[in-house]
């Protein structure tokens, strides 16, 4: 039988274990369980390693706890604009959008945008209008509305400063979801989806939209989803580096996960995280914050849903 496997995130930082309750917790266990599940189950029915991922990242983007679809956090405006991307690393095709903010699932339009629109990104009003002629149903405000989101953002103005979801006093926390996978074809696919930072300033994109930053997938190498600090994810072309020290280096993906990680990445501030596959189903969930909400099931047996180290 040939190897198939999914990885997702939840986002890197997560609550400090302090602040975390066993309930809270077990509603994080619960939301990262249902999406492995959901991307896994299309995996071993044969279904395509990009099907999988869009499942996977549409089911914690309709959960709310994870800033992402339903739970994005608040920009500078008191709005939502959310950035996302999906991947095919068989053809190398990929759909972005970046500010999009009235869609249920962006995922979902990434998918549309990769397939229908003949660009690899759209933004903004742009974003909604081809997601509204694509027959995608447009949310109320009301929808993205979290006392949660709200009370953080409140908090974030009075203060002046831009915020990573859960961003606390004591440490810094971060909010996208992921999900890399490889189907029995042996195909790779990424998607990441995120709300960005709470109160972002209007207009800001940042590294999950971008191929080669925070999102991507080639069958000759790996498949990548990111979070943390978007800035500098971009900055270091994260995922594409990856990629690239397997590509040019012969590194395993192990190696060059950790070398971007825990070397690179740390060398400029940049906290955060990743889930990884290659070819081979070897999966890889690296960070260099306290935790990163993640979970992954394979074929040969191996199924983990995690917060902390
Ligand atoms: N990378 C995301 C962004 O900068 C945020 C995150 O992962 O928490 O928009």
């Amino acid at each position: 039988m040939s190897t198939f496997s999914i990885a997702i995130h939840g986002g890197a930082g997560t609550i400090l274990r302090s602040s975390m309750t066993p309930e809270l917790q077990q509603q994080y266990e619960q939301g990262l369980q249902a999406a492995i599940d959901k991307g896994y189950a299309i995996l071993e029915t044969g279904g395509s390693a990009v099907d999988a991922v869009e499942a996977a990242v549409s089911s914690l983007e309709d959960f709310p706890l994870f800033n992402a679809g339903r739970g994005s956090v608040f920009n500078n405006k008191g709005g939502h604009e959310m950035d996302a991307a999906i991947m095919d690393g068989r053809t190398l095709e990929a759909g972005a959008v970046a500010g999009i903010s009235h869609v249920k699932n962006p995922v979902q339009v990434c998918r549309a945008v990769m397939e229908n629109s003949g660009h690899v990104m759209l933004a903004g009003a742009g974003a909604d209008e081809f997601a509204k002629t694509q027959g995608f149903e447009q949310m109320s405000d009301d929808y993205y509305y979290t006392e949660q989101r709200y009370k953080q953002w409140q908090e974030a103005m009075k203060e002046g400063v831009v915020q990573l979801d859960h961003t606390d006093k004591e440490s810094k926390k971060f909010g996208t979801v992921g999900a890399v996978a490889l189907d029995k074809d042996g195909n790779l696919a990424a998607a990441t989806s995120t709300g960005g930072l709470t109160n972002k300033k209007f207009g800001r994109i940042g590294d999950s939209p971008i191929p080669g930053a925070g999102t991507y997938a080639n069958n000759d190498t790996c498949a990548i989803s990111c979070t943390g600090v978007g800035e500098l994810f971009i900055r270091r072309v994260v995922a594409y580096d990856i990629s690239c020290l397997m590509e040019y280096k012969g590194l395993s993906l192990r190696e060059a996960c950790d070398i971007v990680v825990q070397d690179k990445l740390v060398k400029i501030g940049g906290e955060g995280g990743l889930v990884a596959l290659d070819k081979h189903g070897n999966i890889e969930m690296a960070f260099n914050s306290e935790g990163m909400y993640r979970a992954c099931k394979s074929s040969d047996g191996r199924s983990e849903v995690l917060i902390y180290r």
